[in-house]
């Protein structure tokens, strides 16, 4: 496999571009009190103490904590196809704003779908124009052949999604989504590639069945949306994957994990020895069913949020590691679509800016370390991605995306303050303990005090650039 060499140092080269002073750097080995030097977009080294040397630019961070920049392996951000949602200028800010250096977009461009290398490039070229931030970029699965997805992955996909919400149906002009009964080849395809299949883990029969029993019933509350998505719909879909998984050998990454019965089905492949991965996202642990009263339709989203026994599961999951990464799914819609019926609102809820904030007050509430939020948010999903050792970690030769964090500022998330077009978050009016101050892209500041900085600068994210780390493959443990 493929793994990326880092630039060596050389500590007499020269003035450095930049150095962050008097901060608590958390580095995988642990937390450093010192400064950290960065030349050329990447980080040169950590110092522990002792003479500083020269650098162009001195920040002072007043004994707050530095953090390797968040990477959200799962956004929307709705271009092109869907502008009239978000763009990339915007959710990019947003991402920077909340600390977030790196992201994997999913390929449900509407129109625009991601479906062909060429829809990919497309896709890419608007992205390199007005992101703020690195992206990855997903397809959809769609293919049979070595030869076929061989083409998505050299075009630049990060991985394959397969929405299994949406399996059977056609997600483009001529273009359907495998059922599973039909799945195995792709899935023996990408696992020969080296590639990860993302899924969308529900399942499009029960959810139909279910969802015409409510309609007939007359129910219209908040809380029917549950009652269509249910456990059992992502248990179903879960089986049906991780089969697919053991029959392939792929590594497999199931998104927004949402139920405890979902997760204990994770911890019996993870023990079979499959090479199966999960990420969850800040609805499904900071909301539970007893708030579909209060929020409505703003906390509609798929999968459904559930009980209060599946949210503290899933913490549990994150405490043990059988939940290896915290993401977002952060998917604007307009305030008219958010606003609709319980049946007819698009499902989906922003997140990218304020996701860093809301596990930072869990860290402060001494529920997980700062170190273990690290590993959640950056490294862990960075690795999952083969992005390690460039993104998602403080250490030499990594790439210097980073954000300062005030653990001590206490702040309210507001609906009014998120720099998304639509500005509903299920969130508003949380207190938060916890606030990212700046963020850093490859050396340069994206983001100071709540406000994006500078140019769009994000680049691609190649899938090639290094082999999976986190978990390692079966076998290479
Ligand atoms: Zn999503």
């Amino acid at each position: 496999m493929p793994v990326l060499t880092l630039r060596p140092y050389h500590a007499d080269a020269m003035i450095h571009d930049l150095l962050i002073d008097n901060a608590h750097i958390v580095t995988p080995t642990g937390m450093v009190r010192g400064a950290l030097l960065v030349h050329d977009g990447r980080v040169v080294s950590v110092l522990a103490g002792g003479p500083v040397p020269e650098a162009r630019e001195v920040v002072d961070a007043q004994g707050r904590h530095l953090l390797p920049g968040v990477v959200d392996i799962h956004v929307h951000f709705r271009e092109p196809g869907q502008e009239y949602k978000a763009t990339y200028t915007s959710e990019s800010a947003a991402a920077a704003v909340g600390g977030v250096t790196s992201i994997c977009d999913m390929p449900n461009n509407g129109a625009q779908a991601v479906v062909s290398a060429a829809r990919l490039v497309a896709k890419a070229a608007v992205a390199a124009r007005s992101s703020r931030v690195d992206f990855g970029l997903y397809t959809y699965l769609v293919g049979d052949t070595i030869e076929q997805l061989r083409d998505l992955r050299d075009a630049g996909a990060i991985g394959f999604k397969w929405d299994m919400s949406l399996a059977g149906t056609e997600v483009a002009p001529g273009v359907w989504l495998p059922t599973a009964a039909i799945a195995l080849p792709a899935f023996k395809a990408a696992a020969a590639l080296g590639m990860t299949i993302g899924i969308h883990a529900e399942d499009r029969p029960t959810i139909s069945r279910q969802a015409s029993a409510l309609k007939a019933a007359g129910r219209s509350d908040a809380a029917a949306h549950l009652a269509s998505r249910p456990a059992a719909v992502e248990v179903t879909a879960l089986r049906e994957a991780i089969a697919l998984a053991r029959a392939s050998g792929v590594h497999l990454h199931v998104h927004h994990l949402s139920s405890a019965a979902g997760l204990d089905l994770i911890r019996a492949a993870k023990h079979e020895g499959l090479w199966v991965t999960s990420e969850t996202i800040p609805p499904f642990l900071f909301l539970d069913s007893g708030d579909y009263e209060r929020l409505g339709t703003v906390m509609k989203i798929h999968p459904a949020v559930k009980e209060p026994e599946d949210r503290a599961a899933l913490w549990e999951g994150l405490r043990d590691g059988s939940i290896e990464c915290i993401a977002t799914d952060h998917a604007p819609h307009t305030a008219a679509e958010k606003r609709r019926g319980v049946w007819e609102a698009s499902p989906g809820a922003i997140g990218v800016q304020t996701s860093l904030m809301l596990m930072l007050t869990e860290v402060n509430r001494g529920r997980l370390s700062l170190e273990r939020c690290v590993a959640l948010m950056a490294a862990n999903p960075a690795g999952i991605h083969g992005l390690s050792p460039r993104k998602g970690a403080i250490v030499a030769g990594a790439d210097a995306d980073l954000v300062l964090v005030n653990l001590a500022e206490s702040a309210v998330i507001r609906n009014q303050d998120m720099l998304t077009p639509n500005q509903l978050t299920p969130f508003d009016g949380a207190p938060v303990r916890g606030v990212p101050k700046r963020t850093w892209l490859r050396g340069r500041l994206i983001a100071r005090d709540g406000l994006p900085v500078g140019e769009a600068a994000g680049r691609q994210l190649w899938r090639d650039s290094g082999a999976i780390t986190c978990p390692l493959p079966p076998g290479n443990g």
